[in-house]
Formats: C-alpha cells, sequence, structure tokens
C-alpha cells in the first residue's frame, strides 16, 4: 500500500533523521530536530555542520513559503546573518525561493536548494568570516529589490513594484495596464507579459497582492 506523503516530508525526515513531526492542531505541518547536512558546492570546500531547526509547512505549500526558524542559538543575531526580526532564517528573496521550489516541489526539494545552502553560508562565515558567500544581496527590503530586478528583468525599484502590482491583479484586467517595462504599450501588447506570466504560475494573485503592499510600504519581510 502506497502511504500518502504529502510535500515528500516522509523523504524529508529520512533525509534528515535529527527532525520530527511535532504535534499540531491545524492543517500545516510542524517538523523540529536536528537538521544534519553535508553540502560540497561548485568550486567550494566540504562542509559538515548541523542547526537546531524548526519548520512550518502551510498546508498550500508550494504555493505558499515554508518558515525556517534557527532555535539553538548557534547563528547570531548581530544584523550579519540574515536573520529576520520574526527570528525566521532569510533565504533569499521571496520570488527567488519559489523558483527554486518549483523545480523540486516537495519538502526534501526545498530543503536541499533553500535550507542547505543558505547554513552552508552561515557555517563557512562562521568559520571563516568575510561576507555570506553566493549572494552578494543586501539583507531586507534592498536586497529583495535587487534581487527582483535581475529575476524581472527590469531597470527600477519602481518598475518592479508594477510588475508586482499587475501579478495581483487577474490577467485579463492587467493586459489592458501599462508595461512595466517601460515600452509605452499596454502590457497584452508587449512580450514582456511572458515574462510575468511565468511568475503568476509560481504562487497565487493574493500573494502577490500582499507582497506588493508590503514591499510598497517598506516593511520588513
Ligand atoms: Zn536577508
Ligand atoms: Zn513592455
Amino acid at each position: 500500500m502506497r502511504i500518502k506523503d504529502k510535500h515528500g516530508v516522509q523523504q524529508f525526515l529520512s533525509d534528515y533523521p535529527g527532525m520530527a513531526l511535532r504535534p499540531c492542531r491545524d492543517d500545516r505541518t510542524l517538523m523540529r530536530g536536528i537538521f544534519e547536512f553535508r553540502a560540497v558546492p561548485v568550486n567550494g570546500s566540504e562542509i559538515c555542520d548541523q542547526y537546531e531547526l524548526e519548520l512550518e509547512i502551510p498546508s498550500s505549500f508550494p504555493k505558499a513559503l515554508p518558515k525556517v526558524k534557527e532555535v539553538g542559538g548557534k547563528i547570531p543575531r548581530d544584523g550579519d546573518f540574515h536573520v529576520n526580526y520574526d527570528n525566521t532564517l532569510c533565504l533569499g528573496s521571496p520570488l527567488k525561493l519559489f523558483k527554486k521550489v518549483s523545480e523540486c516541489p516537495t519538502i526534501a526539494g526545498y530543503a536541499a536548494k533553500c535550507i542547505v545552502p543558505y547554513l552552508y553560508a552561515v557555517s563557512y562565515k562562521l568559520r571563516h568570516g568575510g561576507s555570506f558567500v553566493f549572494s552578494e544581496l543586501a539583507h531586507g527590503k534592498q536586497g529583495v529589490l535587487d534581487d527582483y530586478l535581475r529575476l524581472l528583468d527590469l531597470r527600477s525599484p519602481g518598475e518592479v513594484l508594477d510588475a508586482l502590482e499587475l501579478l495581483g491583479i487577474k490577467r485579463r484586467i492587467a493586459n489592458k495596464l501599462a508595461c512595466p517595462c517601460k515600452c509605452g504599450e499596454r502590457l497584452g501588447s508587449c512580450n514582456y507579459h511572458n515574462k510575468l506570466n511565468q511568475f503568476r504560475k509560481l504562487t497565487s494573485r493574493s500573494w502577490f497582492k500582499s507582497h506588493h503592499r508590503m514591499l510598497g510600504a517598506g516593511e520588513l519581510l
């Protein structure tokens, strides 16, 4: 008999045997434990290390992102290690994380593509100092906007906000509005709509709507 493995949780638990499920009254999946990994990046040195983590996986994963907290007190909270004010780890800009998750939409895939690279960079920095390896992004709003300029292939933060706003609107209506690439056309008449449609697949309109609101208001993510 095949056991239903929602989001690949069983695969995750067998990849990271120090992690265990925690009871939860709603439809989220909670896990906590020792997350032990070994990583050998291309052109990088091998690191084996472990962190005590708490994972919260929303039932709408992979259309919503998990929250990851480090609860062992090993990562310094001094502003240099990409830890958010709510204690969650800043594993990358949300759209980048959605893109990575879409390539491998399971919790094990999320761990391998989003959690391990971050922890590798933390361990590397703890051992050797210097800046975060593999990411030159600033923490917070500026880093997110810089990442979106590249991901969305736009030139100014205003264009990025326009693009996020359009992603929060029904495609049919958005296509009648001005294109964020400043071509002077409606979105539907510019090839740029193909670019935006790739992002529509990653998550929901309501997610883009609230993300646009948060970034526009300058609230920390
Ligand atoms: Zn950050
Ligand atoms: Zn355009």
